[in-house]
């Protein structure tokens, strides 16, 4: 079972914009894929059609072999709780609260006590190296470590998928390779990671390549 599937998806806003124009793509368990293109392109859509935070105007969306279209908004919440993580180019962190607690809130919705909540967060922070971090809040932490800190959050809850919206772009280069390297870490851990980038050089050192231009994926 492919764990992204799209099949003559499309995507029109405001009745005319048409941002994709029937893409269909296969995503196996454990891949490692970079989504890219220019400005424009249609990736972050593309990102919102696989990360079920919009529905297709056309086609179909199945993840983890759910059909996005059969399922209401509250088992949509369920489903992206239990398979997906989310990272985004601004990290999104709760100013004024501690790394620990930034990411023990990404166990918020599945029933975690705070104690094994924060328990989780401290190894997940580990994980990306940022175990001596804990207590420090997000102004107090480099743009590269607020982003472990992201990344760190949008896996605490062990989902099998990652997606991960220009994930170095608001970082110097050897903060972005850093944060790379975590995301192939967990890669090589058997997470399917989607990096959406317009950057060839971060492209190419994925192991799969999704070109696209225009809404349409290039073949
Ligand atoms: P990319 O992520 O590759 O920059 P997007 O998916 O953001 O591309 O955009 C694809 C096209 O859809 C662009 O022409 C963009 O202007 C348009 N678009 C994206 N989001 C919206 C929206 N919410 N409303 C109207 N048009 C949008």
């Amino acid at each position: 079972m492919s764990i992204i599937e799209l099949r003559g998806v499309t995507k029109s806003y405001n009745g005319h914009v048409q941002a994709l124009r029937g893409v269909d793509l296969l995503v196996e368990e454990g891949e490692l894929l970079a989504i890219v293109g220019p400005s424009g392109s249609g990736k972050s859509t593309m990102l919102h059609m696989i990360g079920t935070l919009d529905r297709p105007t056309s086609g179909t969306v199945r993840i983890a072999g759910h059909d996005v279209a059969t399922l209401s908004d509250r088992e949509l919440s369920a489903l992206r709780a239990r398979h997906l993580g989310f990272v985004f180019q601004q990290f999104h962190l709760a100013p004024g609260v501690s790394a620990l607690d930034n990411v023990a809130d990404g166990l918020l919705y599945t029933g975690t006590p705070l104690r094994a909540r924060r328990s989780r967060a401290a190894a997940a922070l580990e994980r990306v190296g940022l175990g001596h971090r804990l207590d420090h809040r997000p102004h107090q932490l480099s743009g590269g470590e607020q982003q472990r800190v992201a990344v760190a959050r949008a896996v605490v809850g062990d989902p099998p998928l990652l997606l991960a919206d220009e994930p170095t772009g608001n970082l110097d280069s050897a903060s972005g390779a850093e944060v790379l390297k975590i995301l192939r870490e967990l890669h090589e851990g058997g997470t399917t990671i989607a990096i959406i980038t317009h950057d060839n050089e971060i492209a190419d050192r994925c192991p799969r390549q999704v070109r696209v231009r225009d809404g349409e994926v290039l073949t």
